[in-house]
């Protein structure tokens, strides 16, 4: 067993007692444990807020982007340590360990080209001076500078690496040290990684802290300066939101929530079409086994379209082999939890109360190396909704794993009403073969998507896929997604800094400007 420790006041720290322990998903056999019991955060928050803050204020963009670019190298030599921790701790297969792991690392090389490219400077500085009265000489323009406070992010269970370092490379990047928290059921890889940062010496003091388990009272110490980036479920993110001190002191918040994606096709497609289509839900479906904020939880396809749909979809997923992941040749791998596995099989069921289930329960599919009364092993479930206009459940219900349901329309306007009905969504995928339709739809969806991806068999190869999240572009949703926005380039700097209008002579608006990057 491994005690899960935490990163605190520049040393490592234990909580008291047996604490939470972690399970190998297949077997229940447990791996680790973590204890927050008695820890103390607020003094070391305080620290990290002085003396991370002081250092990499004074460090520039460049040597920013060099430390994330040290963080990222130490962090490939450790991959198939990762790798072992997250089969061990979430039943993940290889592809899911490097959609997170290496996902990671991408995400701290690009933001560390970034800082490359922002080169030896502190501040940044939007373009232009503008003017505000008859006087030529005397302009406005907009600077931002790091907030002095701690970037605190807190984490989903599903996304140990990905998750804390996207957070950690934009705040770093920006000037701001961070405090990390993954979800505890799920935190060995995540300890592991900074562990091995620590333990390299890569972290300047206070510029990275980390606990493993706990928080409950992070929100009541945030303080002005500070930011809090939460990435989990719409439940825990409304009570942090709604924490008066968090109100009071106007610290800065961001919500990554549940979201009910979707992905429609807006004609009746040609074979090559439907088989990306087919292809993409399959990916999404499988993926982590469906335990992915981006995840296709909603299929929206023309009356017509239906049958092909459903029929090549179960086809499909019947073929799988689904189990424990130690056996190279499974295809999709365990829920993190038998939690997770009750609530996925409840959610299923109710879906199916709107309508007929294609595929689903254990008896659909033949598992592979596991005792289903043991592992958090789950069928993918496909579910044909009857009525979608009139049908509620499924426009609400996040069923947090390997579930779809389908959905047909009768005109295109109903599709598009049947997308938005998800009141706000991290991404929805739009099958044409029209340019046009999906510039006009992506339009009439784009007040309740932070992301929109054009699928057809000619764009099937260079986009990136529905459900992967690249830093060039935002990450987050309006509405129930949580409203809130992460990465997006050089765009998610902001969050970190503090924008001022500078009312001063144009001299002195161009000495400012002259030290900083310009943020367009
Ligand atoms: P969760 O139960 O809300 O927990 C998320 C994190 O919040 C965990 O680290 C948890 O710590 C912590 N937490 C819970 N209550 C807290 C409190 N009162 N104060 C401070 N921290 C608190 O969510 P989850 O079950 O881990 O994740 C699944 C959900 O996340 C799904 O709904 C999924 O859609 C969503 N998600 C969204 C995104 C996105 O980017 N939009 C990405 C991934 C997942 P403990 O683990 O210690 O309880």
């Amino acid at each position: 067993m491994i005690r899960l420790r935490h990163l605190l006041g520049g040393t490592w720290v234990d909580g008291s007692g047996d604490g939470t322990v972690l399970r190998d998903p297949a077997t229940g056999t447990p791996i680790a444990s973590s204890s927050a019991d008695g820890v103390d955060v607020g003094e070391p928050l305080a620290w990290a807020r002085r003396v991370g803050g002081a250092e990499l204020r004074s460090m520039t963009f460049r040597e920013r982007g060099e430390l994330l670019a040290s963080f990222a190298e130490k962090l490939r030599e450790g991959r198939a340590a990762y790798y072992d921790a997250a089969l061990a701790n979430m039943g993940a297969n290889k592809r899911d360990a490097v959609f997170d792991i290496d996902g990671a690392i991408a995400v701290l090389r690009y933001y560390a080209g970034l800082g490359q490219e922002l080169g030896d400077r502190h501040t940044l500085i939007e373009p232009g001076f503008d003017r505000m009265t008859r006087s030529d000489e005397f302009r406005v323009a907009h600077l931002l500078t790091p907030r002095q406070g701690i970037a605190i992010g807190i984490n989903a269970f599903n996304f140990p690496a990905w998750g804390m370092f996207e957070k950690i490379a934009t705040a770093t990047l920006a000037g701001m040290p961070s405090l990390a928290k993954p979800a505890t059921q799920t935190a060995l890889v995540a300890f592991l990684m900074v562990r091995d940062l620590y333990e390299a010496n890569l972290i300047p003091d206070g510029v990275l802290s980390f606990l493993s388990a706990g928080g409950r009272d992070l929100v009541d110490m945030v303080g002005e300066e500070d930011t809090l980036a939460f990435t989990g479920s719409a439940d825990t993110a409304m009570t942090l939101r709604s924490n008066r001190n968090l109100i009071a002191s106007g610290a800065r918040f961001n919500a990554e929530a549940d979201s009910l994606n979707a992905i429609v096709a807006l004609e009746d497609l040609d074979p090559a079409s439907l088989e990306s289509l087919v292809d993409a839900v399959v990916t999404e479906m499988t993926i982590k086994a469906g335990q992915k904020c981006t995840a296709i939880r909603r299929v929206i396809v023309p009356e017509e379209l239906m049958p092909s749909v459903s029929e090549q979809l179960v086809e499909r997923i019947k073929a799988l082999k689904i189990g424990d992941a130690r056996n190279p040749e499974v295809e999709m791998g365990l829920l993190v939890s038998r939690a997770q596995q009750e609530s996925v099989i409840a959610g299923a069921a109710l879906l199916a109360q709107e309508g007929e289930s294609l595929l689903g329960g254990a008896s659909s599919v033949e598992f592979v190396d596991v005792d289903p009364q043991v592992a958090a092993v789950v069928a993918p479930s496909v579910i044909r909704i009857s009525d979608p206009s009139s049908a509620r459940l499924v426009h609400q219900l996040e069923v947090f794993g390997p579930c779809v349901a389908l959905m047909g329309y009768r005109s295109v306007s109903e599709g598009i009403d049947l997308v938005r009905r998800g009141r706000g969504s991290l991404v929805a995928t739009v099958v044409t073969d029209d340019d046009t339709a999906f510039a006009e739809t992506a339009v009439a969806l784009g007040s309740l998507h932070g992301r929109l991806s054009q699928l057809n068999s000619a764009t099937a190869a260079v986009n990136p896929g529905h459900g992967v999240v690249m830093p060039q572009a935002i990450h987050g949703g309006p509405g129930r997604a949580g409203g809130g926005e992460e990465l997006g380039g050089l765009r998610a700097l902001r969050f970190y800094c503090q924008r001022s209008a500078i009312q001063a002579t144009v001299p002195v608006l161009e000495s400012l400007a002259k030290e900083a990057a310009e943020l367009a």
